[in-house]
């Protein structure tokens, strides 16, 4: 059982940290790290699939903190359709403890499930099984899953699986009411099965954090002295039953500012939903991509296409309509891998967790980048 009062509230997701070039910034994370861990921060997330990201937690937190003085959560992923066997997750797993150096993970996840197969395929490689034994080991202290599917799937991989400690879902107040990422309905169930949630994308992947200058002064007339990000990270944490919620900071900046948010913390007031719901009102009006950037999407394009990257333009310029700076950024990716180049085979749509349906949408992306105004 977790005991959740031992978990700090704000969640350091290690996927998006700062580099130099192709290298990690690692005397910025440590600052980052340390400045979290001295404000009572102690939930740090990674992943295998974070690249780097599980054998750099070893050089700027494993190493320099005791180990009982933080949580370490990772995550096992296993393609939809191709399960593993035994021996290599066994191998999996070791790979993991050897990078980090962390001698056991306070929190272990199956990864990402988004369909049903992508469950069935973790069931067929024997994954609950293995994690049971890593537990019974002491290499595993809790186990749960992070989750991008619908409440179906939600309620059926809970009734399967009644020994699930946690779980981790998208909730942020862009995706409350959605009927694509169910953030309200997932809460729901979470809350009504008693399990403690995990938040990721609290800030939709930084969309919540960038919004149009009609948004921003909305917000900043509210309360002035918030920032932007604040507030998507004050509406998930006044919600009951959120253990952590996990930011995916690159900058000391950030981190600054989500300590500030979450020192002293108080939630959002009536008239602070009431500003909420104008935003997405708003957000919604301008058919925003909602594209998180976590860029699972690319390795598998044949093309090569940075479809995170053409979908923050196609929303620049949907909020700025006729910005011809971002159409020269659009006009800089060469024609083989822009949004012209798709060719429809469909590997981003299956991987993407938003469930964006990418083809279509760099149709769209193709022809508004281009067009003159
Ligand atoms: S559908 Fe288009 S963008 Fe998606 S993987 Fe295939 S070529 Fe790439
Ligand atoms: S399109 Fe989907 S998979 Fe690709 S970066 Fe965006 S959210 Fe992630």
């Amino acid at each position: 059982m977790i005991n959740t009062n031992e978990i700090s509230k704000l969640g350091f997701g290690l996927m998006r940290l700062p580099k130099i070039g192709a290298e990690f910034d690692v005397e910025q994370i440590k600052m980052m790290v340390d400045s979290y861990i001295k404000a009572g921060g102690n939930y740090f997330d990674t992943a295998y699939i974070y690249q780097g990201s599980e054998a750099v937690s070893k050089e700027v937190l494993i190493s320099r903190y005791p180990r009982e003085s933080f949580k370490l959560a990772t995550k096992m992923y296993i393609p939809q359709g191709k399960p593993k066997t035994k021996d290599e997750m066994e191998v999996y797993f070791n790979e993991q403890l050897e990078k980090t150096g962390a001698e056991y993970f306070d929190f272990y996840l199956m990864h990402g499930v988004a369909s049903e197969k992508a469950y069935r395929t973790f069931c067929d490689s024997g994954f609950f099984e293995f994690v049971a034994q890593k537990k019974a080991d002491g290499k595993i202290r809790h186990n749960g899953f992070s989750f991008h599917g619908d409440p179906k799937l939600l309620n059926l991989i809970l009734d399967e699986q009644p020994q699930t400690e946690f779980v981790q879902i998208q909730i942020n107040y862009a995706d409350w009411d959605s009927t694509v990422i169910y953030s309200k309905e997932l809460y729901k169930i979470s809350m009504e099965r008693n399990i403690p949630i995990i938040v990721m994308e609290p800030v939709k992947g930084g969309i919540l954090a960038n919004v149009s200058s009609r948004i921003e002064e909305i917000l900043k007339k509210a309360e002035p002295n918030k920032s932007i990000a604040s507030w998507a990270f004050r509406y998930v944490a006044s919600l009951d039953g959120v253990m952590t919620i996990l930011s995916g900071m690159s900058n000391m900046e950030q981190m600054n500012d989500n300590l500030s948010t979450f020192d002293n913390f108080q939630p959002l007031s009536k008239d602070g939903q009431e500003t909420i719901s104008k935003v997405i009102e708003i957000m919604y009006g301008s058919k925003p991509i909602l594209c998180t950037s976590c860029r699972y999407c690319i390795e598998g394009c044949p093309k090569q296409i940075d479809i995170p990257k053409i979908f923050s333009l196609t929303n620049s310029i949907r909020r700025t309509p006729g910005d011809r700076l971002v159409k020269v950024f659009y006009s800089q990716i060469p024609q083989d891998n822009n949004a012209s180049a798709c060719i429809e085979c469909k590997k981003c749509e299956k991987i993407c967790p938003q469930h964006l349906p990418i083809v279509d949408l760099l149709k769209e992306a193709a022809v508004e980048l281009t067009k003159d105004n």
